[in-house]
Protein backbone atom coordinates (compact mmCIF):
# COMPACT_ATOMS: atom_id res chain seq x y z
CA UNK A 1 0.00 0.00 0.00
CA UNK A 2 0.96 3.34 -0.74
CA UNK A 3 2.07 5.94 1.52
CA UNK A 4 -1.09 8.15 0.26
CA UNK A 5 -3.38 4.98 0.23
CA UNK A 6 -2.32 4.34 3.76
CA UNK A 7 -2.94 8.27 4.44
CA UNK A 8 -6.46 7.88 3.38
CA UNK A 9 -7.10 4.36 4.74
CA UNK A 10 -6.05 6.47 8.10
CA UNK A 11 -7.91 9.25 7.65
CA UNK A 12 -11.00 7.20 7.43
CA UNK A 13 -10.18 4.80 10.26
CA UNK A 14 -8.56 6.79 12.70
CA UNK A 15 -9.56 10.80 11.53
CA UNK A 16 -13.03 10.33 11.66
CA UNK A 17 -12.51 9.77 15.09
CA UNK A 18 -10.78 12.14 16.47
CA UNK A 19 -11.21 14.60 19.94
CA UNK A 20 -13.18 17.16 17.86
CA UNK A 21 -15.89 14.51 17.67
CA UNK A 22 -16.03 13.13 21.01
CA UNK A 23 -19.69 11.86 20.85
CA UNK A 24 -21.16 8.77 18.34
CA UNK A 25 -23.85 11.14 17.22
CA UNK A 26 -21.53 13.98 16.24
CA UNK A 27 -19.46 11.36 14.58
CA UNK A 28 -22.64 10.31 12.46
CA UNK A 29 -22.83 13.48 11.31
CA UNK A 30 -20.04 14.85 10.55
CA UNK A 31 -18.99 15.95 7.09
CA UNK A 32 -16.77 13.15 6.39
CA UNK A 33 -18.97 10.79 7.54
CA UNK A 34 -21.98 11.70 5.25
CA UNK A 35 -19.17 11.69 2.45
CA UNK A 36 -17.89 8.46 2.96
CA UNK A 37 -21.00 7.03 2.81
CA UNK A 38 -22.44 9.01 -0.19
CA UNK A 39 -19.39 7.75 -2.06
CA UNK A 40 -19.49 4.65 -1.48
CA UNK A 41 -23.19 4.18 -2.30
CA UNK A 42 -22.31 5.27 -5.56
CA UNK A 43 -19.72 2.58 -6.01
CA UNK A 44 -16.69 5.24 -6.22
CA UNK A 45 -13.61 3.12 -6.21
CA UNK A 46 -12.01 4.63 -2.47
CA UNK A 47 -8.25 4.32 -2.26
CA UNK A 48 -8.78 3.23 1.22
CA UNK A 49 -10.18 0.22 0.00
CA UNK A 50 -7.35 -0.51 -2.21
CA UNK A 51 -6.15 -3.86 0.23
CA UNK A 52 -9.63 -5.05 -0.15
CA UNK A 53 -10.22 -4.47 -3.87
CA UNK A 54 -6.55 -6.19 -4.14
CA UNK A 55 -7.95 -9.44 -2.45
CA UNK A 56 -10.89 -9.20 -4.62
CA UNK A 57 -8.65 -9.45 -7.34
CA UNK A 58 -8.12 -13.09 -10.33
CA UNK A 59 -5.29 -13.81 -8.23
CA UNK A 60 -5.72 -13.33 -4.69
CA UNK A 61 -8.99 -15.12 -4.74
CA UNK A 62 -10.52 -17.38 -2.29
CA UNK A 63 -10.48 -15.62 1.56
CA UNK A 64 -13.52 -13.35 1.52
CA UNK A 65 -11.85 -9.63 1.64
CA UNK A 66 -13.09 -7.62 4.89
CA UNK A 67 -14.66 -5.30 1.88
CA UNK A 68 -17.13 -8.38 0.72
CA UNK A 69 -18.09 -9.46 4.13
CA UNK A 70 -19.07 -5.95 5.44
CA UNK A 71 -20.84 -5.47 2.34
CA UNK A 72 -22.73 -8.92 2.00
CA UNK A 73 -23.46 -8.26 5.91
CA UNK A 74 -24.30 -4.32 5.17
CA UNK A 75 -24.83 -3.72 2.28
CA UNK A 76 -28.69 -4.12 2.56
CA UNK A 77 -31.09 -1.37 2.06
CA UNK A 78 -32.00 -1.39 5.63
CA UNK A 79 -28.52 0.19 6.46
CA UNK A 80 -27.50 2.49 3.67
CA UNK A 81 -31.29 4.29 3.37
CA UNK A 82 -30.89 7.75 5.50
CA UNK A 83 -28.22 9.67 5.80
CA UNK A 84 -29.73 11.85 8.31
CA UNK A 85 -28.87 10.57 11.53
CA UNK A 86 -32.02 11.82 13.24
CA UNK A 87 -34.18 9.96 10.47
CA UNK A 88 -32.26 6.93 11.08
CA UNK A 89 -30.78 5.27 14.53
CA UNK A 90 -27.89 3.88 15.02
CA UNK A 91 -28.93 -0.10 13.91
CA UNK A 92 -25.44 -1.39 13.36
CA UNK A 93 -21.68 -0.60 15.70
CA UNK A 94 -18.63 -1.91 15.30
CA UNK A 95 -16.54 -0.72 17.51
CA UNK A 96 -12.69 -0.26 19.22
CA UNK A 97 -12.85 1.05 22.86
CA UNK A 98 -8.86 1.53 22.22
CA UNK A 99 -5.67 -0.28 20.90
CA UNK A 100 -4.69 -1.25 24.81
CA UNK A 101 -3.23 -3.89 24.03
CA UNK A 102 -0.31 -6.04 25.68
CA UNK A 103 0.79 -8.80 22.78
CA UNK A 104 2.80 -7.62 19.50
CA UNK A 105 0.96 -10.21 17.29
CA UNK A 106 3.68 -10.13 13.82
CA UNK A 107 0.56 -9.09 11.72
CA UNK A 108 -0.41 -6.15 14.15
CA UNK A 109 0.72 -2.65 14.26
CA UNK A 110 0.81 0.19 16.73
CA UNK A 111 -2.67 1.30 15.24
CA UNK A 112 -3.91 -1.59 16.63
CA UNK A 113 -1.75 -2.56 19.61
CA UNK A 114 -0.42 0.02 21.98
CA UNK A 115 2.56 -2.77 22.83
CA UNK A 116 3.77 -2.55 19.14
CA UNK A 117 4.55 1.81 19.32
CA UNK A 118 8.21 1.13 20.11
CA UNK A 119 8.85 -2.06 17.43
CA UNK A 120 7.21 0.14 14.76
CA UNK A 121 9.67 2.90 15.46
CA UNK A 122 12.29 0.69 15.56
CA UNK A 123 11.24 -1.15 12.77
CA UNK A 124 10.88 2.41 10.19
CA UNK A 125 14.92 2.99 11.39
CA UNK A 126 15.24 -0.02 9.79
CA UNK A 127 13.84 1.22 6.72
CA UNK A 128 10.62 -0.59 7.07
CA UNK A 129 8.93 2.92 5.93
CA UNK A 130 5.13 0.42 4.90
CA UNK A 131 4.65 0.23 8.97
CA UNK A 132 1.39 1.78 9.85
CA UNK A 133 2.43 3.70 13.06
CA UNK A 134 0.41 5.58 15.48
CA UNK A 135 1.00 9.10 16.45
CA UNK A 136 1.02 8.42 20.11
CA UNK A 137 1.50 4.55 21.99
CA UNK A 138 -2.48 4.71 22.99
CA UNK A 139 -5.11 5.51 20.99
CA UNK A 140 -8.70 4.99 21.82
CA UNK A 141 -12.15 6.76 22.23
CA UNK A 142 -12.86 9.01 24.56
CA UNK A 143 -14.51 7.77 27.80
CA UNK A 144 -17.81 9.86 27.40
CA UNK A 145 -18.22 8.72 23.64
CA UNK A 146 -21.34 6.84 23.91
CA UNK A 147 -22.98 8.74 26.83
CA UNK A 148 -25.78 10.71 25.62
CA UNK A 149 -26.31 7.71 22.41
CA UNK A 150 -29.01 5.98 21.80
CA UNK A 151 -28.36 2.43 21.41
CA UNK A 152 -31.66 1.17 22.05
CA UNK A 153 -32.35 0.28 18.16
CA UNK A 154 -28.47 -1.60 18.45
CA UNK A 155 -29.08 -5.10 16.09
CA UNK A 156 -25.47 -5.79 15.45
CA UNK A 157 -22.59 -5.24 17.44
CA UNK A 158 -19.01 -5.97 16.22
CA UNK A 159 -16.38 -5.06 19.29
CA UNK A 160 -12.73 -4.92 18.10
CA UNK A 161 -9.43 -4.06 19.60
CA UNK A 162 -6.72 -3.63 21.01
CA UNK A 163 -8.03 -5.97 23.51
CA UNK A 164 -11.52 -5.38 24.72
CA UNK A 165 -11.20 -7.57 27.52
CA UNK A 166 -9.75 -5.58 30.46
CA UNK A 167 -10.54 -2.02 28.29
CA UNK A 168 -11.99 0.36 30.99
CA UNK A 169 -14.51 0.97 28.78
CA UNK A 170 -16.11 -2.29 27.54
CA UNK A 171 -17.92 -3.00 31.23
CA UNK A 172 -19.55 0.61 31.07
CA UNK A 173 -20.55 0.05 27.30
CA UNK A 174 -22.19 -3.08 28.04
CA UNK A 175 -23.92 -1.81 31.51
CA UNK A 176 -25.39 1.09 28.40
CA UNK A 177 -26.30 -1.42 26.61
CA UNK A 178 -28.19 -3.60 29.46
CA UNK A 179 -29.64 -0.05 31.04
CA UNK A 180 -31.13 0.71 27.50
CA UNK A 181 -32.77 -2.86 27.20
CA UNK A 182 -30.38 -3.21 24.23
CA UNK A 183 -29.15 -6.46 25.01
CA UNK A 184 -32.78 -8.42 24.52
CA UNK A 185 -33.36 -7.09 21.16
CA UNK A 186 -29.36 -7.76 19.60
CA UNK A 187 -29.43 -9.86 16.57
CA UNK A 188 -26.03 -10.42 16.56
CA UNK A 189 -22.64 -9.65 18.54
CA UNK A 190 -19.55 -10.22 17.84
CA UNK A 191 -16.24 -10.11 20.41
CA UNK A 192 -13.02 -10.42 19.17
CA UNK A 193 -10.38 -11.13 22.07
CA UNK A 194 -6.80 -12.78 22.41
CA UNK A 195 -8.40 -15.02 24.85
CA UNK A 196 -5.27 -14.23 27.14
CA UNK A 197 -7.88 -13.27 29.75
CA UNK A 198 -11.35 -14.65 30.48
CA UNK A 199 -14.60 -12.38 30.73
CA UNK A 200 -15.21 -11.76 34.23
CA UNK A 201 -18.95 -12.62 35.88
CA UNK A 202 -20.79 -9.26 34.72
CA UNK A 203 -19.56 -9.20 31.61
CA UNK A 204 -20.18 -12.89 31.11
CA UNK A 205 -23.82 -11.84 32.33
CA UNK A 206 -24.39 -9.53 29.82
CA UNK A 207 -23.49 -11.97 27.26
CA UNK A 208 -25.78 -14.22 28.27
CA UNK A 209 -28.56 -11.44 28.34
CA UNK A 210 -28.30 -11.25 24.66
CA UNK A 211 -31.18 -13.18 22.95
CA UNK A 212 -29.60 -13.17 19.32
CA UNK A 213 -26.43 -14.90 17.85
CA UNK A 214 -23.02 -14.22 20.21
CA UNK A 215 -19.81 -15.08 18.63
CA UNK A 216 -16.56 -14.93 20.17
CA UNK A 217 -13.46 -14.70 18.09
CA UNK A 218 -10.64 -15.75 19.62
CA UNK A 219 -7.22 -15.45 17.79
CA UNK A 220 -5.33 -18.57 17.48
CA UNK A 221 -2.52 -18.02 14.13
CA UNK A 222 -0.81 -20.90 15.23
CA UNK A 223 0.33 -24.25 17.64
CA UNK A 224 2.25 -23.99 20.37
CA UNK A 225 5.86 -22.77 19.85
CA UNK A 226 4.41 -21.15 16.42
CA UNK A 227 1.79 -19.82 17.98
CA UNK A 228 3.93 -18.21 20.88
CA UNK A 229 6.37 -16.96 17.96
CA UNK A 230 3.50 -15.27 16.31
CA UNK A 231 1.70 -13.84 19.02
CA UNK A 232 4.54 -12.96 21.45
CA UNK A 233 4.07 -12.75 24.51
CA UNK A 234 1.27 -15.07 24.82
CA UNK A 235 1.29 -18.02 26.65
CA UNK A 236 0.09 -21.64 24.93
CA UNK A 237 -1.17 -22.89 28.48
CA UNK A 238 -3.22 -20.04 28.99
CA UNK A 239 -4.82 -19.92 25.61
CA UNK A 240 -5.35 -23.62 26.15
CA UNK A 241 -6.71 -22.55 29.97
CA UNK A 242 -8.96 -20.18 28.96
CA UNK A 243 -10.68 -21.75 25.88
CA UNK A 244 -11.39 -24.58 27.70
CA UNK A 245 -13.28 -22.40 29.91
CA UNK A 246 -14.57 -20.78 26.83
CA UNK A 247 -16.27 -24.04 25.73
CA UNK A 248 -16.98 -24.75 29.08
CA UNK A 249 -19.77 -21.55 28.48
CA UNK A 250 -20.47 -21.99 25.20
CA UNK A 251 -21.97 -26.09 26.43
CA UNK A 252 -23.86 -24.17 28.77
CA UNK A 253 -25.22 -21.58 26.85
CA UNK A 254 -25.18 -22.01 22.93
CA UNK A 255 -22.79 -18.84 22.46
CA UNK A 256 -20.38 -19.45 19.40
CA UNK A 257 -16.64 -19.58 19.89
CA UNK A 258 -15.16 -19.11 16.41
CA UNK A 259 -11.25 -19.83 15.68
CA UNK A 260 -9.88 -16.98 14.30
CA UNK A 261 -6.73 -17.68 12.37
CA UNK A 262 -4.45 -15.29 10.41
CA UNK A 263 -2.83 -16.90 7.07
CA UNK A 264 0.81 -15.21 7.34
CA UNK A 265 4.24 -16.72 6.26
CA UNK A 266 5.67 -17.11 9.51
CA UNK A 267 3.32 -20.24 10.95
CA UNK A 268 0.53 -21.08 7.97
CA UNK A 269 3.01 -24.60 8.14
CA UNK A 270 1.64 -25.33 11.62
CA UNK A 271 -1.92 -24.53 10.22
CA UNK A 272 -3.16 -28.09 9.66
CA UNK A 273 -2.04 -29.05 13.56
CA UNK A 274 -3.28 -25.57 14.72
CA UNK A 275 -6.85 -26.75 13.01
CA UNK A 276 -6.45 -30.47 13.93
CA UNK A 277 -6.04 -29.12 17.65
CA UNK A 278 -8.89 -26.62 17.26
CA UNK A 279 -11.08 -29.23 16.11
CA UNK A 280 -10.34 -31.90 18.77
CA UNK A 281 -11.01 -29.45 21.49
CA UNK A 282 -14.51 -28.12 20.72
CA UNK A 283 -15.35 -31.72 19.29
CA UNK A 284 -18.49 -31.93 21.79
CA UNK A 285 -19.28 -28.19 20.16
CA UNK A 286 -22.01 -28.27 16.61
CA UNK A 287 -20.05 -27.63 13.69
CA UNK A 288 -21.74 -23.98 14.07
CA UNK A 289 -20.80 -23.55 17.16
CA UNK A 290 -17.12 -23.82 16.90
CA UNK A 291 -16.54 -21.93 12.82
CA UNK A 292 -12.53 -21.43 11.47
CA UNK A 293 -12.53 -18.07 10.30
CA UNK A 294 -9.26 -17.96 8.32
CA UNK A 295 -8.32 -14.14 7.34
CA UNK A 296 -6.02 -13.67 4.70
CA UNK A 297 -2.40 -11.47 5.76
CA UNK A 298 -2.40 -9.21 2.66
CA UNK A 299 0.17 -6.43 4.08
CA UNK A 300 2.84 -6.01 5.26
CA UNK A 301 3.75 -8.29 1.81
CA UNK A 302 6.84 -10.20 3.40
CA UNK A 303 3.76 -11.68 6.19
CA UNK A 304 1.56 -12.65 3.17
CA UNK A 305 1.70 -16.06 1.18
CA UNK A 306 3.70 -14.68 -1.71
CA UNK A 307 6.62 -15.16 0.74
CA UNK A 308 6.16 -18.61 0.39
CA UNK A 309 7.32 -20.86 -2.35
CA UNK A 310 4.10 -22.40 -4.17
CA UNK A 311 5.43 -26.16 -3.37
CA UNK A 312 5.06 -25.21 0.83
CA UNK A 313 1.52 -23.98 -0.07
CA UNK A 314 0.42 -27.02 -1.52
CA UNK A 315 1.91 -29.16 0.93
CA UNK A 316 0.11 -27.25 3.72
CA UNK A 317 -2.92 -27.74 1.20
CA UNK A 318 -2.15 -31.44 0.72
CA UNK A 319 -2.00 -32.32 3.95
CA UNK A 320 -5.31 -30.50 5.01
CA UNK A 321 -6.91 -32.60 2.45
CA UNK A 322 -5.35 -35.58 3.59
CA UNK A 323 -5.62 -35.71 7.83
CA UNK A 324 -7.21 -32.93 8.98
CA UNK A 325 -10.59 -33.35 6.44
CA UNK A 326 -11.05 -36.88 6.82
CA UNK A 327 -10.87 -36.71 10.76
CA UNK A 328 -13.47 -33.97 11.35
CA UNK A 329 -15.50 -32.66 7.99
CA UNK A 330 -17.98 -34.62 6.35
CA UNK A 331 -16.94 -33.50 3.24
CA UNK A 332 -20.33 -32.29 2.55
CA UNK A 333 -19.47 -28.85 1.56
CA UNK A 334 -22.64 -26.97 1.26
CA UNK A 335 -23.93 -28.38 5.08
CA UNK A 336 -22.43 -26.19 7.30
CA UNK A 337 -20.27 -22.95 7.37
CA UNK A 338 -17.26 -24.75 9.26
CA UNK A 339 -17.32 -27.14 6.42
CA UNK A 340 -17.60 -24.19 3.84
CA UNK A 341 -14.94 -22.14 5.04
CA UNK A 342 -12.12 -25.27 4.83
CA UNK A 343 -13.06 -25.93 1.62
CA UNK A 344 -12.78 -21.87 0.47
CA UNK A 345 -9.21 -22.20 2.59
CA UNK A 346 -8.33 -25.32 0.81
CA UNK A 347 -9.06 -23.67 -2.60
CA UNK A 348 -7.22 -20.28 -1.78
CA UNK A 349 -3.59 -22.36 -0.77
CA UNK A 350 -4.09 -24.11 -4.01
CA UNK A 351 -4.55 -21.58 -6.17
CA UNK A 352 -1.52 -19.57 -8.00
CA UNK A 353 -0.21 -16.89 -6.16
CA UNK A 354 2.80 -15.38 -7.51
CA UNK A 355 6.35 -16.14 -5.46
CA UNK A 356 8.51 -13.32 -4.44
CA UNK A 357 11.72 -14.68 -2.49
CA UNK A 358 12.51 -11.05 -2.16
CA UNK A 359 10.08 -10.83 0.68
CA UNK A 360 11.55 -14.24 2.22
CA UNK A 361 14.84 -12.07 2.81
CA UNK A 362 12.53 -9.12 3.99
CA UNK A 363 10.76 -11.49 6.57
CA UNK A 364 14.27 -12.85 8.32
CA UNK A 365 14.99 -8.82 8.46
CA UNK A 366 11.43 -7.56 9.98
CA UNK A 367 11.75 -11.17 12.88
CA UNK A 368 15.69 -10.18 13.39
CA UNK A 369 14.48 -6.73 14.23
CA UNK A 370 12.07 -7.61 16.34
CA UNK A 371 13.85 -10.33 18.05
CA UNK A 372 16.71 -7.41 18.86
CA UNK A 373 13.91 -5.36 19.23
CA UNK A 374 12.49 -7.41 22.83
S1 LIG B 1 -4.17 -9.47 20.08
FE1 LIG B 1 -5.10 -8.30 18.41
S2 LIG B 1 -4.69 -6.15 18.92
FE2 LIG B 1 -3.32 -7.42 20.19
S3 LIG B 1 -1.43 -7.49 19.03
FE3 LIG B 1 -2.63 -9.30 18.51
S4 LIG B 1 -3.78 -8.74 16.67
FE4 LIG B 1 -3.02 -6.84 17.60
Amino acid sequence: MSSKQRKEQKALMVDTLNVDMNAVDHVRNSFEWIDLKESISQNKPMLGCQKCYDQDSNDSKGIDSLRVIKNNKFGHEKFSDKLDIYDNPLRSLEVSFSNKCELQCLHCNSQFSSSWFELDKELVKHGFDDRQISDTPELGIPSNFFDNADLSKLEILRINGGEPIGDPLTLPFFRKLNEQGTLKNLEEMRFLTNAMNFPDDELLGYFKKITGKVVIYIGVDGYKESYEKMRYPAKWSVLEHNLERYIDFAQKTGIRIYMNTTINSVTFRDLPNTMLWWLKKTEFLSPRNKNIVPVQVTGPEYLSLKAVPEWERDAVANRIKDIVIPQFIDGNWTQNSLDKKINKLVRFLEQPQKYNPELKNKLETFVNVINNTK
